[in-house]
């Protein structure tokens, strides 16, 4: 595709996601500027991302650190654009990680909050981070798991621990369901996401927590119906992938 072609194709994209991004929001009663619509970028060329920045994205989802920090470099003539890791972040690259993001979606242990804390730089300002919980119990999913109500009482611990790290603001939530044929059958998953946001915020006020990161190509409407802040969108606006 020429570079004319792609910008083309991206712009078209991006109008028919944000139109449905935008009925999702006002058939459940929300305003569609209330969620952000995440540009996951993962394994996508620089050219597709100049497209949809071009067309209006200023967020962008990466999950792989080493390719990541390159693309960030290059892109960094993109002067409005925000960085946010989605994928999963092993300890030894929480240095890498730390002040290349802008926020965090996957932070699903307390070691890992402690790294990102200390490598912070606090001229950054704190780091945006959400809690990645796992709400289906699969043993593939990354996350803190919270299949059982029981298991709320120790989330809200997490979150209460978290006020200690100075470099760390933890604004809310994200999940990652199971892939089902159907994407009604996450409606579940996803209204429970909302729950366990209202139950911290109830048990603890001063939590205050905001987002709720859920919902990709395949499932965005679902997860907007159900009160996503955040929806995490790769191939849908960006198209395939290339691996
Ligand atoms: C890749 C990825 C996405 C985007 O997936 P699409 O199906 O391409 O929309 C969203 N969230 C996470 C955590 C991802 O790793």
């Amino acid at each position: 595709m020429s570079e004319l072609d792609i910008v083309e194709a991206m712009q078209s994209r991006y109008t028919q996601v944000m139109a449905r991004v935008a009925d999702a929001a006002r058939r459940s009663g929300r305003k569609p500027q209330d969620v952000l619509v995440l540009a996951v970028s993962k394994l996508q060329s620089v050219e597709k991302i100049r497209a949809v920045y071009s067309a209006g994205i200023r967020a962008f989802g990466e999950s792989y650190v080493e390719e990541a920090l390159p693309k960030i470099e290059t892109l960094n003539d993109l002067s409005e654009a925000r960085w946010e890791m989605v994928g999963h972040v092993q300890s030894r690259k929480a240095k890498l990680v730390a002040n290349a993001f802008s926020r965090i979606h996957s932070l699903g242990t307390l070691k890992l909050a402690r790294l990102l804390d200390r490598h912070r730089e606090p001229g950054n300002g704190p780091l945006d981070v959400l809690m990645q919980v796992n709400l289906s119990g699969e043993d593939s999913k990354q996350g803190i798991v919270a299949t059982k109500r029981e298991t709320w009482q120790d989330i809200l611990a997490i979150a209460q621990e978290l006020k200690a790290y100075p470099n760390l603001r933890l604004t809310g939530l994200m999940t990652m369901p199971p892939l089902f044929d159907d994407p009604e059958h996450n409606r579940p998953y996803f209204r429970q996401l909302r729950e366990l946001r209202d139950y911290l915020n109830e048990q603890d006020p001063s939590l205050n927590l905001t987002e709720l990161s859920m919902g990709t190509s395949y499932d965005f409407e679902i997860a907007v119906e159900e009160g996503a802040t955040i929806v995490r969108l790769g191939s849908i606006l960006l198209g395939e992938r290339q691996y």
